[in-house]
């Protein structure tokens, strides 16, 4: 049997977190009461004139510098032309031939292109059967026409739907952090579309394309295009071929369905806008957009993985720059550093509650054995409840680590003591009961005795 490789290319619109729309000055809505958010130029009216928002701009310039496009000297609109009542003015004001920003690329995913649009308005359809093919009727709501968008489009570089998750994902913590959108699925300010075709593994051609639309979720994404890889492949195997077109993944029910064929594809008619003047970006707008862009959640992973961190640790310290910038203020080993920054975060809900040089001083003092790891996060305890100095702590709590070995020797004398039935299990040849024993001593000592020298004295003593 065939084996097929499949091959994605994803579509993502984003809603850009500027104060007013794309081209007018109405301010972007947030659940307000419909049609309250609009003016003459969003709502289409004759003779009105639309005028780019520099914000927007600089947002679209951000991601592209970002992500290592090449900013269009002269980037210009054109209009995309359908009726549908989303769209008061009968067409879309979008980017062509010319977008902002071409190339680039994120992680192991080349970018094509992103370039600027205008969001259409919401319908919302309603009657008794609730669902959009069936419903009675459909009312408008013109807040969200207008909105800025930036539309990413991929190259067909991706292999799986785990892939498809994990780069958007990367793609959604770099716009958060960018500071450019707000990047929510749920709330639509993310949208992503996946074009999915399978071919012959080792086959360098494409195959037929078809376009998931609109998934809104990173579950949605990955299910939708698992299912339409498999349908695309009984397709092939039965000796069909894959028609091209665009579809639905309902995922109630895991079923895919079509929207429109490639005979039924939109013609827009295309053509340049006449009413806005191209985008030619100058010095000064480079400048600002360069100042504007942090260090990115890839960046930051890779500086963290050449420190000698795991790569979920530089990966969990990219995703949480606050965090990021804590473990760093820790300093010392990396590794350490990682460890106790992340026992600290499970312990807190801020990065404020301990310092980083408080934290410091206690792994300086794990890393002396001055205290156990386990006594440790008894500090760090007490650390997070009533602050205080690591030293100072471990002092008064008698936390120091063991020194005298007649100590321990005395306590794990009294435990195996007191549990003969556990120690017959062990005797009796079930090595894992050890283990029963280990709690109490540990607790006798609060923590303050080693590991393996609890181990080493138990097999001593028991002669096992
Ligand atoms: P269209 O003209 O239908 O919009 P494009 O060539 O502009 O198609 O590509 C749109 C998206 O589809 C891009 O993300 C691209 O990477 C992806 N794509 C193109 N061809 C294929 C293919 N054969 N299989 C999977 N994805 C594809
Ligand atoms: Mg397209
Ligand atoms: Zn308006």
């Amino acid at each position: 049997m065939t084996e097929y490789e499949p091959v994605i290319g994803l579509e993502i619109h984003v809603q850009l977190k500027t104060r007013t729309k794309m081209f007018c000055g109405c301010e972007l809505s947030f659940g307000e009461e419909p049609n309250t958010r609009t003016c003459p130029v969003c709502l289409g009216l004759p003779g009105t004139l639309p005028v780019s928002n520099a914000q927007a701009v600089l947002y679209g310039m951000m991601m592209g510098l970002a992500l290592g496009c090449e900013i269009a000297p002269r980037s210009i609109f054109h209009r995309k032309n359908y009726f549908y009542p989303d769209l008061a003015k009968g067409y879309q004001i979008s980017q062509y031939d010319i977008p902002l920003c071409s190339g680039g690329r994120l992680g192991d995913v080349r970018l094509h292109r992103i370039h600027l649009e205008e969001d259409a308005a919401k319908l919302v359809h309603v009657g008794e059967s609730g669902r959009i093919h069936g419903s009675d009727a459909s009312i408008v709501d013109y807040n969200r026409g207008g909105t800025p968008l930036a539309e990413i489009v991929t190259e067909p570089d991706i292999h799986s739907a785990e892939q498809a998750r994990d780069w958007l994902i990367l793609l959604r913590e770099t716009l958060r952090q960018l500071g450019v959108s707000d990047v929510n699925m749920e709330e639509g300010s993310l949208r992503c579309d996946a074009n999915v075709s399978i071919r012959p593994t080792g086959s360098t051609e494409l195959g037929t394309k078809t376009e998931l639309k609109n998934m809104n979720s990173f579950r949605f994404v990955m299910q939708g295009i698992n299912a339409e890889v498999e349908r695309q492949k009984a397709l092939l195997e039965a000796g069909e071929k894959i028609e091209q077109e665009t579809l639905h993944f309902d995922p109630v029910s895991g079923r895919i369905s079509s929207l429109r064929s490639k005979e039924e594809a939109h013609d827009y008619r295309y053509f340049p806008e006449p009413d806005l003047v191209p985008i030619a970006p100058t010095p000064e707008m480079f400048e600002a957009a360069r100042a504007a862009i942090p260090e990115l959640p890839a960046a930051r992973a890779e500086r963290y993985a050449g420190l000698g961190l795991a790569e979920d640790d530089a990966r969990l310290f990219s995703f949480e720059p606050e965090w990021g910038a804590y473990f760093e203020a820790v300093g010392g080993e990396p590794k350490a550093a990682a460890t106790w920054v992340k026992e600290l975060r499970t312990r807190v809900d801020g990065t404020e509650q301990v310092a980083p040089e408080t934290l410091a001083k206690l792994i300086e003092l794990v890393t002396a054995k001055t205290v156990t790891a386990g006594a440790g996060r008894t500090v760090l305890d007490k650390l997070v409840a009533e602050g205080g100095d690591p030293g100072e702590i471990v002092e008064r709590e008698g936390l120091a680590a063991m020194e005298d070995s007649g100590e321990l020797e005395a306590i794990v004398a009294k435990v195996i003591d007191d549990n003969p039935d556990i120690v017959e299990r062990i005797r009796g040849g079930n090595a894992k009961a050890m283990g029963a024993l280990v709690g109490p001593i540990m607790r006798e000592t609060k923590g303050r005795a080693d590991g393996g020298e609890v181990n080493r004295l138990l097999r001593e003593k028991l002669g096992v």
